[in-house]
């Protein structure tokens, strides 16, 4: 039988029988995995394991064969061609492996439709995750293109009209989240890729936080790169995927160069395979991807449908658990407003970490910081937020626990009566 989102689905999670009372609230830093994933990683390595893609052994075709069924598993679940998913160590690597290929581009190691120059422009949002931001950081200042970023409002959140004010015919990548990290504002990435489809730019999202949670079709999104991570969508951690349009990624340059991903290499130069391969080069996680294919296999079996509906309800108990504690404040969208199942709390007169440390000592699981977006926070006026998420196996009883206990921070740190 299917597990269903929630109670049913948690008992697949070893993590909560090891952990009685625990409120895991920190699925958008990392998720758990059920037996099933840590069954298929160890399965594989007992069993199957082999070097990938070398040699013609029977056992070098068998470990090659759960790779790259891997490989199909994690196309299929987002809507993508087998070629246009490339293994990485995580979403962070994905983005730099777009970046740096254009970087390289821009150098005339390959195809110009990824080089920029001085003049052209890079658009971010201010709410990116560091991941989404650097890269492109470094490849303006490499290529004297400038980076240009939309704005967000006091609540964290930017808009298609600000996007529209900062967009010019010199605009050549859109980089932005589908789902932030920290305010759970769901982007209208369809729209987004309208306007650089209008001045024919690249878009690049960070689909970290959305892949995990909602019914993801690449393809019928339209964008042309995307980025996520295993480890935050039930899978091992070593491991994530980067989306590109298949006659991109056969365009662009590999940033990382060597063994397995050649055709012809004398001394002075070597020639690609197309993609994925290009951009393997060396060995890979194997038996990750062979766990990440299996955490795929989990969640389409609960179904990505009742897995966003689940969070869904989730995501507004959060939102109306913060909303209900007074000196208490909720970053992005308020409760009852489309958002993703995450809450990040400012807590007046209360530092992030302490807020954490007290929920800890409850038993709830957060994360506290910038959550690697400083400039999100500067905008937001603090240095740090406490930051509760959830993910397929979340209970209201977790949320309810969470509420409590948030209910009580501001007593024990002696800033209200
Ligand atoms: N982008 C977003 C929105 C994220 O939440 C994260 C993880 N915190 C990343 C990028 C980076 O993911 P990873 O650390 O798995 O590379």
């Amino acid at each position: 039988m299917a597990p269903i989102p929630g109670a049913s689905a948690r008992a697949d999670f070893p993590f909560f029988a090891a952990h009685p009372g625990t409120a895991y609230l920190d699925t958008a830093a990392t998720s758990q995995r059920p037996d099933s994933v840590i069954e298929a990683e160890r399965v594989f390595v007992r069993s199957d394991y082999a070097a990938v893609h070398r040699g013609s052994s029977m056992a070098t075709g068998e470990a090659t064969w759960a790779f790259e069924d891997a490989r199909e598993k994690v196309a299929r679940f987002v809507g993508a061609g087998e070629r246009e998913i490339v293994w990485t160590q995580n979403a962070t690597d994905a983005l730099n492996v777009v970046a740096l290929g254009m970087a390289d581009a821009s150098a005339g190691l390959g195809d110009a439709r990824f080089a920029l120059g001085q003049g052209d422009e890079i658009v971010v949002t201010a709410a990116e995750h560091h991941a989404n931001l650097i890269p492109w950081q470094r490849l303006a200042a490499k290529t004297g293109a400038r980076l240009v970023v939309v704005p967000v409002d006091a609540a964290g959140l930017w808009t298609l009209d600000g996007l529209r004010e900062v967009v010019t015919p010199r605009t050549r990548v859109i980089a932005f989240a589908h789902v932030s990290n920290v305010t759970g504002l769901i982007a209208p990435v369809v729209d987004v890729v309208e306007i650089a489809r209008g001045v024919g730019a690249l878009t690049v999202l960070d689909a970290c936080q959305s892949v995990p949670h909602l019914p993801v079709d690449l393809a019928a999104l339209g964008v042309d790169f995307a980025a996520f991570s295993a480890h935050k969508m039930a899978g091992p951690t070593g491991i994530g995927a980067l989306y590109g349009r298949a006659e991109l990624l056969d365009a662009l340059p590999p940033a990382r160069t060597g063994g397995s991903a050649i055709t012809v290499v004398t001394l002075e130069a070597a020639e690609f395979l197309p993609s994925p391969q290009r951009f393997e080069a060396g060995t890979q996680a194997v038996s990750q991807a062979v766990a990440f294919g299996a955490a795929v296999d989990y969640l389409s079996a609960v179904g990505m449908a009742a897995v966003a509906a689940h969070e869904r309800e989730i995501g507004q108990a959060l939102a109306e658990a913060v909303a209900a504690v007074p000196g208490a404040r909720l970053v992005g969208p308020p409760a009852g407003a489309e958002r993703a199942a995450l809450a990040s709390v400012i807590v007046d007169g209360v530092h992030a970490h302490d807020v954490g440390q007290f929920l800890d000592d409850r038993g709830v699981t957060v994360r506290t910081g910038h959550h690697c977006a400083q400039p999100l926070h500067r905008v937001l006026g603090v240095a740090a937020t406490t930051r509760a998420s959830a993910g397929v196996y979340t209970t209201l009883d977790e949320v309810e626990q969470f509420r409590e206990a948030l209910s009580g921070v501001r007593t024990f740190f002696g800033v209200s009566a």
